[in-house]
């Protein structure tokens, strides 16, 4: 089965957050898994594309409303990734540093779908099926079986995966003349709340969606940014499939980012050189206690609540807790972090910005990993963390609430807390700082989590199980 799966992030190409590790990983496992998967993405002027070979492979003009505009598809020249790699570049739109941001950016996602929708169709390339993620291709499945320029393809199955479901990516009905041409009685598919919406379009119009966690699922019914009732109709469509991780990449034996590589045998001395170098470099000291952060410095993270929660663990312990924060988001949550590394130097140091292998530094050589988070789709943080032996303390949501179990339950190797707020979190943070001192069952638990197996393979069967579902109408 041929399959494409179009997103605007993809690891190591470009990557904003888990949906460029998922796009990463998910295709490499399935073509293990037998599939012929490949990943369409927005070109974009970084290092990776700079650094490696691409062949032109389709070239053509379309139109976005009366605006003419050229593209390209790229093809990655050795299959390096694991899986092709395929770039849309439109001079001019798509040809810019960052993935996000841009006053255009809608235009830029209307474009590269009609970009991929032409090539596809003017190649007489036709997959078995189209997997898009997240609300910039998902307008893809609205426009296969509703404009009459791609009569061709409208058979072919989509599945919609919803990473981040807060996030529509909605535009005014000023913009409609950008889509090609449709069938105008079909309009209602695209609307939500009297405008555009390409997340409802896609969830109306897919064949099945996927959320990234089966509580996510849940939870998009009664969170979901004005599309809880949305969710809630379309229910029967949807499947929750917990992401993984790339054990390839992550994996504390092999890791050429950590100071010290380690494996179970080794995880007191390993974790503890690791602590030591990531201590050293930031100040701290490495005989307490480290609970980190690592993520987008946003309310949804629970990123606001960082700072005074921080600030109450350190007075409730003196000497004994330090903190390290590393990310990047909302200016004040930035200016708060930076004042509290101000006043307690000894006890919490911040990083603002951006650092891929600081973050493996991290994940190795912390005792603790928090998310506070007030929305967690997946969440592949903790994911990391159990992988390197550091214990999660999550705030139960998404996909924290089935990835963690709490240390006082049986089996239970984390630390959870059920509303986002600074005095559960406090509260969490003591039971952490306590948990320490317990160096046995620090390490029961450590070891516990280290054997848990979150990796692709599971996860990637269970998408090739939901395609092959689809397969009597392929
Ligand atoms: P998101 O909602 O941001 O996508 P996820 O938990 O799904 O959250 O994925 C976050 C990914 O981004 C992880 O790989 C994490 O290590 C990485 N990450 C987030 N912020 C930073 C940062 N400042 N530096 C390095 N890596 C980061």
């Amino acid at each position: 089965m041929r399959v494409f799966h179009l997103s605007a992030e993809c690891y190591p190409v470009a990557k904003v957050g888990g949906l460029a590790d998922v796009v990463g990983a998910l295709p490499k496992y399935q073509n293990m898994l037998g599939l012929q998967a490949a990943v369409v993405m927005p070109y974009y002027d970084r290092k990776f594309v700079h650094e490696n070979e691409f062949e032109v492979v389709f070239k053509a003009s379309s139109l976005l409303g009366i605006r003419r505009f050229y593209f390209e598809i790229l093809k990655e020249s050795t299959d390096k990734l694991g899986f092709e790699l395929y770039l849309v570049r439109i001079p001019g739109l798509l040809d810019r540093e960052n993935v996000y941001g841009y006053p255009d950016e809608t235009e830029q996602f209307i474009a590269f779908q009609i970009a991929f929708l032409d090539w596809i169709n003017w190649s007489q390339q036709s997959p078995d099926l189209i997997h898009c993620h997240d609300h910039h291709s998902g307008l893809v499945p609205f426009l296969l079986y509703h404009s009459k320029l791609y009569t061709r393809l409208a058979n072919i199955p989509t599945i919609f995966t919803i990473h981040n479901g807060q996030y529509h990516g909605a535009f005014g009905w000023d913009k409609l003349s950008y889509l090609p041409e449709i069938d105008l009685t079909q309009t209602g598919l695209l609307d939500w709340n009297g405008g555009i919406n390409p997340l409802a379009a896609a969830v109306k119009c897919c064949w099945r969606y996927t959320t990234v966690s089966p509580s996510y699922l849940e939870e998009l019914t009664i969170n979901s940014n004005g599309l809880e009732y949305l969710f809630y109709i379309e229910r029967a469509k949807g499947f929750g499939i917990i992401n993984g991780i790339d054990t390839q990449i992550w994996n504390p034996k092999t890791d050429s980012m950590i100071a010290e590589k380690y494996s179970l045998k080794q995880l007191t001395a390993g974790k503890q050189k690791n602590k030591e170098a990531l201590c050293s470099r930031f100040g701290l000291s490495s005989d307490k206690p480290l609970v980190s952060f690592i993520g987008r410095l946003v309310v949804e993270k629970g990123a606001d609540l960082l700072a005074e929660a921080i600030k109450k663990s350190i007075l409730l312990h003196p000497d004994g807790i330090n903190f390290f924060i590393l990310g990047a988001g909302d200016i004040p949550v930035q200016e708060e972090l930076l004042e509290l590394k101000e006043k307690y130097p000894k006890q919490c140091n911040v990083y603002i910005g951006y650092d891929e292998a600081l973050a493996h530094l991290v994940y190795a050589g912390s005792d603790f990993l928090l998310m506070p988070s007030r929305v967690e789709p997946c969440g592949l943080n903790q994911l990391y963390a159990l992988r390197y032996g550091t214990i999660p303390v999550v705030r139960a949501t998404g996909g924290l609430k089935d990835t963690v179990i709490d240390f006082g339950e049986e089996g239970g190797y984390g630390i959870r807390f059920i509303q986002p707020n600074v005095n559960d979190m406090v509260h969490a943070l003591d039971r952490a700082a306590k948990l320490y001192e317990t160096t046995p069952h620090l390490q029961l638990l450590r070891k516990r989590m280290m054997a848990l197996d979150f990796s692709w393979d599971r996860s990637a069967l269970e998408y090739i199980n939901l395609y092959e579902s689809l397969k009597p109408a392929i």
